[in-house]
């Protein structure tokens, strides 16, 4: 299957660990290039590195996404570097356990600014570039949205309008073509995954019980397997996709759980 992606520009958030850089490796890997945005350096520049010395084009942009100028900013500088934006893929989140109970009105305010401002605000800056090349956009959001987790209410209902979202620009962006999905992982080994899993009094215990209850396979999903989706959606062959939530989850949120 060709994918028709080579030289597609595509900037993911969040890009330089885990999924975004499970789908980082895999654009290179088709000949896109993938720009990543994410706070943290020392990943991105070894990511930089190893796509760079496989001979692939890519970019590194160092900012925090929680200020608006920096979504501009790292918009302005993908146009500037490549001379187009293609693709924006928006996956930087946090699961920062901003509950009800242990929570507060401003550290709500602030779970929100980690993981929904910035995804509008990187599609409004990006819009006129997408307008140009007819792109399309990929939410990542998160089975939260649709279980409930208990203790991250920023979290779980960043992850609800990010759905919310999707749909709505979905339609909004109709007339110029450019399509807009989501993809829903649920139990994905990541840093942020380990560092979740780390808060809990038996982490191990816990993992095995998660584990058990994924149906199929009994196993996490690989990043790599999130990241085939995502290309998959932003290909030429997803050409009639818009609006969708596609669930990556060994069948985790939709099959019984009294599954044995
Ligand atoms: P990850 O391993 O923590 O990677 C995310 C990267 O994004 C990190 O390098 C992180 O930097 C960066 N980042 C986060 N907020 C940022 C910001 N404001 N500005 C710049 N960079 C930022 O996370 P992941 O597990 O790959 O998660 C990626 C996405 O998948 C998230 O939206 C998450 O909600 C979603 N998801 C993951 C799972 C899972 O099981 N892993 C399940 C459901 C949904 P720092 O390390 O400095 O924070």
């Amino acid at each position: 299957m060709d994918l028709q992606i080579k030289e597609k520009v595509v900037l993911i958030t969040g890009g330089a660990k885990g999924i975004g850089a499970a789908i980082a490796r895999a654009c290179a890997h088709e000949g896109a290039i993938p720009v990543f945005v994410d706070r943290d350096v020392e990943a991105g520049k070894q990511l930089q590195s190893e796509l760079q010395s496989a001979g692939q084009a890519c970019g590194q942009i160092c900012v925090d996404l929680q200020v608006a100028e920096n979504c501009s900013s790292a918009v302005e500088r993908t146009l500037r570097d490549f001379g187009r934006l293609d693709v924006l893929v928006n996956n930087a989140g946090t699961n920062d356990r901003v509950g009800l109970e242990q929570g507060s009105p401003e550290k709500y305010l602030a779970s929100l600014q980690r993981n929904l401002l910035h995804y509008y605000n990187m599609a409004h800056y990006a819009l006129p570039a997408l307008k140009k090349s007819h792109g399309c956009i990929v939410n990542i959001a998160s089975k939260t949205a649709f279980t409930g987790q208990g203790g991250t209410s920023g979290y779980a209902s960043s992850k609800g309008a990010i759905l919310a979202l999707t749909r709505e620009w979905a339609v909004e962006l109709l007339p110029y073509g450019i399509r807009v999905n989501a993809v829903v992982p649920a139990e994905v080994m990541t840093s942020l995954y380990k560092e979740w899993l780390s808060s809990l009094p038996n982490p191990e215990e816990k993992l095995q019980q998660i584990v058990s209850k994924i149906p199929l396979g009994k196993r996490m999903t690989n990043a790599e397997e999130i990241a085939a989706m995502v290309l998959f959606l932003l290909s030429a062959q997803a050409a009639h996709i818009t609006a969708q939530f596609l669930f990556v989850d060994g069948g985790y949120v939709h099959l019984d759980r009294a599954l044995s």
